[in-house]
């Protein structure tokens, strides 16, 4: 049964450990209470592992729906089909048992397949189109179940047809390929090993990285450029190993991680002209100091990603 929560506080199910009160969130069981609570109510966000949002400190008056309940899959042969709250090392682990390839680069990803297929996830040379087949969606406007191919989804970088339609992504399909057991765990074994030195686990709070990158550069090189590494905003702080990753280094608020981003990207503009778009989402209220920071941001963003 859904359960729903008013006045909620959100911060724990944030991978940056920052977030106040939201007005409320809902936890579907099942699919059907999913499209249920959609047909018949107003909600601002479905989120899926929260792992790519900036919540703010303060008191959120939004709806949102939470679907890290909906963790079902189902595996026949090199077909997976799964609920779009299941998180990816669940399957990318599976994969491994059944020496399937393709889910490599979730081992250690903090995402969940809605929010992977939202945003088009990949790293590592892998990424969540390669083996993807077709998702069922609810179209909010139309209030009706969609099933979209690949081609359909317009896969781009950080982005899918879901990132400006009213389409929530229910359930799943790929396929992936048979692979061979030593090559799987050798790639998966270098992932980890990537990701221990060069990012930040979450006994450091963070959402990822926080820039895209531009057109045939790397956010974090230019930043390490402007030499943010280590710099500091109140509690958050840019890790001193990425310069596009910041850490809840000391009880961050949600404006210090804001202030912080301002600067990152005003330093890289003022030095190579370059307004860095931001990755990660804000989730706050219009009108608000940290809001009108967002906006800044936000504003004439180049659109030169990759
Ligand atoms: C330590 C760390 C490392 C990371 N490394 C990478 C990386 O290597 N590559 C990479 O691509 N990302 C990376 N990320 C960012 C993040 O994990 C991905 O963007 C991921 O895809 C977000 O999934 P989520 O479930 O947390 O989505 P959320 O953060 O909950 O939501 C992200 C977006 O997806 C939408 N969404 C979520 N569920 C649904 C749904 N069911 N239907 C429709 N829309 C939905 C939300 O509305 C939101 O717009 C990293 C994050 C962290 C914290």
């Amino acid at each position: 049964m859904t359960i729903v929560y008013n006045n909620y506080n959100i911060k724990k199910h944030s991978t940056f450990k920052i977030g106040g009160n939201v007005k409320k969130v809902a936890f579907p069981e099942t699919i059907e209470e999913l499209i249920n609570l959609l047909s018949t109510e107003e909600y601002d966000y479905v989120l899926g592992n929260c792992s790519n949002i900036l919540f703010s400190s303060e008191y959120i008056d939004k709806s949102i729906i939470l679907t890290e309940k909906l963790n079902k899959y189902f595996i026949n042969g090199c077909r997976i089909n799964v609920s779009c709250g299941t998180k990816g090392p669940i399957i990318s682990s599976e994969c491994r048992k059944r020496v399937l390839s393709g889910f490599e680069f979730l081992i250690g990803f903090p995402g969940s397949f809605g929010g992977m297929i939202c945003m088009n996830a990949s790293a590592h040379n892998q990424s969540i189109s390669d083996s993807f087949i077709r998702a069922n969606l609810y179209d909010i406007k139309n209030k009706k179940i969609i099933t979209l191919n690949k081609e359909e989804m317009n896969f781009r970088y950080r982005e899918s047809v879901v990132t400006n339609n009213n389409y929530i992504i229910l359930n799943a399909e790929f396929e992936l390929k048979k692979g061979n057991e030593d090559d799987i765990n050798e790639i998966m074994k270098r992932n980890i090993e990537f990701r221990k030195t060069r990012q930040p686990s979450l006994t450091y709070p963070n959402a990822g990285s926080i820039f895209k990158n531009p057109a045939n550069d790397s956010a974090g090189r230019l930043l390490d450029l402007c030499e943010m590494k280590g710099e500091k905003e109140g509690g958050a702080m840019v890790f001193d190993k990425h310069a596009n990753f910041i850490i809840n280094k000391d009880n961050a608020t949600s404006t210090d991680v804001l202030k912080l981003m301002y600067r990152m990207q005003s330093k890289v503009k003022e030095k190579y002209t370059i307004k860095l778009v931001p990755e990660i989402k804000y989730i706050g209220n219009k009108g608000t100091e940290e809001n009108k920071i967002w906006e800044t941001i936000t504003e004439n963003i180049q659109k030169i990603q990759k």
